[in-house]
């Protein structure tokens, strides 16, 4: 691998498509903006510009090129990461020596595929072409969804491994081969094959399906260095495109309902091998979509584990609705039976989250002996939901448990202060401290040599109009002891769109600005819900610009410099400190 093929490699892509898979960018003058990948932000300091090239973060200062990027994000080495790239763009590059002799497991994964694949189509896979034919799941979308077929015998894969050349420890290292008493043995035995591949289209595990009835009916690829269950979605790879145009993804659970629904026109549609959804799972999804229809078989969507998942989906800032389907009927099967229009009619039907929860608990709200533990159950998982997103639901909640609306805002922000302060006690820390600026914050702001509350001020007059048209500059003026945010603050007030700010500070490569504001939406972040920003730093600022002004008085007053309207003036703010809830 030479500079000359890293610089046709980089010549060839867009860090714009690259970013794009793993964070929703919005345009912004000449770059676009996102909520970061690397640390947590409920404001987006995340920039691309993709004339130069290049990304930077103003909240946690990650920056660079787009392999920087790459090998950041999926946790790679630097020829690892040039090899990721030069595969998206089709180039290929040379090994090194050492890497020539051996088997990358990608390559031995890829092998195994191929193996797969030709196996389905030889005389010996007739009993699984006649199964998929009979499922409905017809020969012209076997190659499109790249299905195999692992035959019935012991050794069928690791015998054509092993005459390739692939080690044995490279095949049990994949997951495909198993070291047992009497030798070798392949995993996947009399089984439909389904690759999984990751969001960039690495081919990772299988899946295999069982069709003689032996065994368990799914098994997967167990976790590898390649394959993490918990951080792959079927299908995602070529979903991706289709989610982010029409803003919202399909979650089902089996491979065929996911295959099926690719095929019925829904391409926009993955499966989560699983209900028991993962944190991880629900981030890969919001990364593309705005909306998740979560489409699971009627036994399977309201137990726990699903439950839960739905959540956390919630939880990763998508909007949840749940699709309710027939009794015993899996997404594929109403698919296959009933069409795609009535598919859609389904999807027109779904419930909102917290709707759906309420449905699948109203026969237990009726029953005295279950209401309690049903009431606790749905006021805490409420509680996790912003107000705002759960205000349309509200009227319809506070009827289905009885309460008075004013009451289950409450009790619901109550539950939500109890569940925060629990964590934090588990945690070990007191629940205060969530309103105190994080140790490495502190750095930024050391950094930065910028008042975190200064520039919490500046964020929050940005992210409000109101606030900036309400408020004159003799009020906010005094508030601010740095000259920089002074001039920020000023641009704002004066009515500057911030767009137009925005666009003049990337365009110009003055960073302190939006470093300011980064600092200042992370600092506003910390504070508890139900708590206003606002308040308690105006209160602050405010009060400190008092002390402030006191303390000029007092010296002058020492000096003997005071006049009589200035010691009148000292004395009124020290009986107002006095009066006021901290001492001097
Ligand atoms: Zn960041």
């Amino acid at each position: 691998m030479d500079k000359f093929q890293i610089e046709e490699i980089k010549k060839r892509l867009d860090i714009l498509d690259i970013v794009g898979d793993y964070v929703q960018l919005k345009k912004v003058g000449k770059g676009y903006r996102a909520l970061c990948p690397f640390h947590s932000e409920k404001t987006p300091s995340f920039y691309v510009m993709p004339d130069r090239q290049f990304f930077h973060c103003f909240g946690c200062g990650k920056g660079g090129d787009v392999i920087s990027f790459v090998m950041e994000i999926e946790g790679l080495s630097f020829p690892d990461a040039i090899e990721l790239l030069a595969n998206r763009v089709g180039i290929k590059i040379d090994s090194n020596e050492t890497r020539r002799n051996e088997w990358n497991l990608s390559e031995v994964m890829e092998k195994a595929l191929k193996i797969y694949r030709d196996s389905l189509e030889s005389a010996g896979g007739e009993v699984a072409r006649k199964y998929l034919i009979q499922r409905r799941l017809l020969e012209k979308w076997w190659s499109r969804f790249e299905i195999g077929w692992a035959p019935p015998s012991w050794d069928y894969l690791w015998r054509l491994l092993n005459k390739a050349g692939i080690p044995s420890k490279a095949a049990i290292e994949c997951g495909l081969v198993i070291e047992g008493q009497r030798g070798l043995y392949d995993r996947f035995r009399g089984r439909i094959i389904f690759p999984i591949r990751d969001v960039i289209g690495r081919l990772i595990g299988f899946g295999g399906r069982s069709i003689a009835g032996e065994g368990a009916k799914y098994i997967n690829t167990p976790e590898s260095p390649l394959f993490h269950k918990g951080r792959c979605l079927y299908l995602l790879n070529v979903a991706k495109d289709a989610m982010r145009e029409k803003g919202r993804a399909i979650l089902v659970e089996g491979y065929m309902d996911a295959i099926r629904l690719h095929i019925s026109g829904f391409g926009e549609s993955v499966a989560s091998l699983g209900t028991a959804l993962t944190e991880e799972q629900a981030n890969l999804i919001s990364r593309f979509a705005d909306v998740c229809y979560v489409c699971y078989d009627a036994d399977t969507a309201g137990q726990e584990a699903a439950i839960r998942g739905m959540y956390l989906l919630q939880a990763s800032g998508l909007q949840v609705k749940v699709v309710v389907l027939p009794h015993g009927v899996d997404p594929d099967e109403f698919l296959s039976k009933e069409g795609e229009r009535a598919f859609k009619e389904l999807l027109s039907q779904s419930l909102h989250l917290p709707l759906y929860h309420l449905k699948i608990r109203e026969k237990a709200l009726k029953d005295l002996s279950l209401r309690k533990k049903a009431v606790e159950e749905l006021l805490e998982s409420f509680s996790g939901i912003s107000l705002p997103d759960l205000a349309p639901f509200m009227s319809q909640i506070a009827s289905a448990l009885e309460v008075p609306r004013y009451a289950l805002e409450n009790m619901l922000l109550n539950f939500g202060a109890n569940k925060t302060r629990a964590e934090d006690e588990k945690k070990g820390k007191s629940a205060k401290s969530s309103v105190y600026i994080n140790e490495s914050k502190k750095q930024d702001e050391k950094s930065l040599a910028v008042d975190a509350k200064e520039a919490a001020l500046f964020a929050l007059l940005w992210n409000d109009p109101e606030k900036r048209h309400h408020f004159r500059e003799e009020e906010i003026y005094p508030l601010i002891s740095d000259e920089r945010i002074k001039t920020l603050v000023a641009a704002l007030i004066n009515g500057e769109s911030t767009e137009e700010l925005e666009k003049r500070w990337l365009n110009s490569g003055d960073l302190f600005p939006l470093q300011t504001l980064a600092l200042g939406n992370a600092f506003c972040e910390q504070f508890e819900e139900g708590i206003s920003p606002w308040d308690v730093i105006v209160g602050e600022l405010r009060l400190r610009s008092i002390k402030f002004r006191y303390d000029e008085l007092y010296s002058k007053m020492l000096k003997g410099e005071a006049n009589y309207d200035e010691i009148k003036e000292m004395r009124k703010i020290a009986s107002l400190l006095k009066g006021g809830k901290e001492d001097r």
